[in-house]
């Protein structure tokens, strides 16, 4: 793929461009406890976004989208956001670097990868890292791998107006091999965990949906969370985020049903997390599938971000001795769940679901087998 990407890039401007990726990721269990200070256990995986650069002697940034055939030219010292289009990303990143005080020159840029979009794998984490790591290589900026991806952050929030937590952009830029992140969004302290599944496989199925609920419930669900630290900081001072709450103490404080129902999902998660590590470490994969089980069920019916697609896909295979854990992934309403299954049995779980899925809902999911990688890097 980056083979393609740079001679498309020679072809366009003639001249030999700089080569770097980033990865999508993978979230094995901590959904929605990013943004509430939590834990989360991603990991990069192996598909990636490629950033082909070299500098121009313009004041413009000029880029292309293998994948969307299309050109984007910018001013580099003057562009306002453009929300809904590709090169946000890109813009939004440069804009970041430029106030924190380095110089982007004019650059040539073409970009393309095999991280489905809009799925729950991060492909703009994947752009934005790649843009802030490509640039800092190009222009001999410096920059760390932690500031990448809190530039890559500030740029999804400023610039595409998602208000993101950490781990999108920290699993792309820090991604070991055969390894997830256990990392405490609060503290941004991390440990690498071995992944080491034996005969399992981590399969996504993408439901192909993506209902339109789900950038203004996820705004929701933040404000909801807040509204239920507020209410457990009047009885305990010291409480920074849902996770310094007790479920004991969750029961004390008057909360309406919807955000208790939220809360209580989220400190469970946490916990979740934090069970899940203790499981893999024994090599306890039984213990750990039920853990995903448990985090689908919270996500569905207490923090309610899933879908009939979610659930659907989710409960077919519950009774499937191969499958060990299965659960939506992502932000919800639509993208992809997460399974862990045995590998002599992918082929004809596909198989299964395809027929099922078709017949209820008269379309067909896709799947990508996924195993943990590098983060960021030169190509
Ligand atoms: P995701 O869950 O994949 O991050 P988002 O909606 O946050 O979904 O980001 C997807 C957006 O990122 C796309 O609409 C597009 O603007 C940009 N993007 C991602 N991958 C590509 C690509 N390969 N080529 C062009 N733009 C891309
Ligand atoms: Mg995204």
């Amino acid at each position: 793929m980056h083979q393609s990407i740079k001679n498309t890039f020679i072809e366009l401007f003639n001249q030999e461009p700089l080569l770097v990726y980033s990865p999508g990721r993978i979230n094995l269990i901590g959904e929605h406890t990013d943004y509430n200070g939590g834990y989360v256990l991603p990991a990069a995986i192996d598909k990636k976004m490629v950033v082909a650069i070299a500098e121009n002697d313009t004041k413009k940034g000029r880029v292309y989208s293998v994948d969307l055939e299309e050109e984007y030219s910018f001013d580099i010292d003057s562009f306002p956001p453009k929300k809904g289009h590709w090169a946000t990303y890109i813009m939004g990143v440069v804009s970041q670097l430029q106030q924190a005080g380095y110089v982007v020159k004019g650059f040539d840029m073409v970009f393309g990868g095999d991280i489905p979009v809009g799925a729950g794998l991060s492909s703009s984490a994947a752009l934005e890292c790649a843009v802030g790591f490509a640039l800092s290589e190009l222009f001999g900026l410096g920059i760390s791998k932690r500031s990448i991806v809190h530039y890559a952050q500030k740029a999804e929030h400023t610039f595409a107006g998602v208000q993101c937590g950490i781990m999108d952009q920290f699993a792309s830029v820090m991604g070991k091999k055969d390894h997830a992140i256990r990392l405490d969004c609060r503290t941004l302290d991390f440990d690498y965990f071995p992944i080491d599944l034996g005969k399992y496989k981590i399969l996504l199925i993408d439901t192909q949906v993506k209902h339109s609920l789900a950038d203004s419930a996820y705004n929701k669900r933040r404000l909801e969370c807040e509204e239920g630290v507020n209410a457990a900081q009047k009885i305990q001072a010291d409480v920074q985020d849902l996770r310094d709450i007790s479920l004991d103490l969750l029961d004390q404080l008057s909360l309406s049903e919807t955000v208790y129902k939220r809360c209580r999902f989220v400190v469970e998660e946490n916990q979740r997390v934090l069970d899940s590590c203790e499981f893999l470490s024994k090599g306890d994969l039984d213990g750990f599938g039920k853990k995903v089980y448990q985090s689908h069920d919270g996500l569905s019916k207490l923090y309610e971000v899933s879908c009939e697609e979610l659930d659907f896909l989710v409960d077919f295979t519950r009774k499937i001795p191969e499958v060990l854990g299965s659960r939506m992934m992502g932000g919800g309403f639509g993208g992809c769940t997460i399974n862990i299954v045995h590998e002599d049995f992918v082929a004809q779980l596909q198989a299964e679901v395809v027929e099922a899925y078709q017949e209820k809902f008269n379309k067909s999911p896709k799947f990508f087998i996924v195993s943990p990688e590098q983060g960021t890097g030169l190509l």
